[in-house]
């Protein structure tokens, strides 16, 4: 089925990339549950914070820095409930930017937080998160949540500590949380996205991208934490060589000095689809 609806020439067309606004967006995907056409739909909240619709219409929400965020749209920064039901969240590890508002979604939502093993005990034991609402997994480990949607966690290198205000002291505190994942979500219909969450160039990449076969990858460009447009760039044309990629992780951090422009003059030449976004943009695949 995969190779039917994602095979050759076909992708470049079923890809439309719309520019809309947020507000925009949402009425898109009250008009697109009408007429569903199988695909998935992508939101980029900014950061490496995405809401996918799966062709069934299940909602997938990883890495939500959504309150703390300096670029995400305001409808969703004002108004957590705004970015509607989730039927499954993911976040890749502790750092801030992407653990983000995760807990409180996951209680809004009483939806379970798949995360790193490490990174969930902490949560638990320190009571921010309910321990029903956390399931702890590790690299390799994959978890089917929804009907026809699997979720592999595989290697990020990069690292994780958990930053909290102790409500008791009112002082912060570090905590150890585990190793940092990115994700493999194969949807209903076999479309696989790779997640990458923060990492670095790890020439695992080339193993991760044979064995399990992304068909599109979100890949962090920003540099200083993760890889610049450079090295993503490498990665790419080197070992990973998707269908697609959508840039991440850039724009939101002075540190992060890698933009959109220089990823693409270091992918230049090369068959693989760019699809750049910008924060509240919504796609369909
Ligand atoms: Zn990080």
């Amino acid at each position: 089925m995969r190779a039917h609806i994602f095979s050759g020439s076909l992708v470049a067309g079923m890809i439309s990339v719309m520019l809309l606004s947020p507000v925009a967006s949402a009425q898109t995907q009250t008009t697109s549950k009408a007429n569903a056409q199988g695909g998935a739909e992508l939101l980029w909240l900014g950061q490496a914070g995405f809401r996918i619709k799966s062709p069934n219409g299940k909602m997938i929400l990883i890495d939500p820095w959504i309150t703390g965020g300096p670029k995400t749209p305001p409808i969703y920064k004002n108004d957590l409930a705004a970015i509607g039901p989730i039927d499954l969240l993911l976040v890749t590890h502790a750092h801030v930017d992407h653990l983000g508002d995760a807990p409180a979604l996951a209680k809004m939502n009483n939806t379970k937080l798949y995360g790193p093993a490490d990174m969930v005990t902490p949560l638990v034991t320190l009571g921010i998160l309910p321990a029903d609402l956390g399931h702890r997994f590790n690299k390799t480990g994959r978890v089917t949540p929804l009907l026809g949607i699997k979720v592999t966690a595989v290697q990020a290198e990069h690292s994780s500590l958990l930053v909290w205000k102790n409500p008791a002291t009112d002082k912060m505190e570090s905590h150890p949380a585990g190793e940092p994942m990115g994700y493999i979500i194969e949807l209903e219909n076999g479309f696989k996205i790779w997640h990458m969450g923060d990492t670095g160039l790890f020439s695992d990449m080339k193993f991760i991208a044979e064995h399990y076969k992304p068909d599109l990858v979100l890949i962090p460009i920003g540099g200083n934490f993760t890889m610049a447009p450079d090295d993503a760039a490498y990665a790419l044309r080197t070992w990973v060589k998707p269908k697609m990629v959508i840039p991440m992780h850039y724009n939101s951090n002075p540190l992060t000095k890698g933009t959109l422009a220089e990823f693409q003059e270091a992918m230049k030449g090369s068959s693989i689809k760019i699809i750049p976004m910008t924060e509240g943009q919504t796609v369909q695949l």
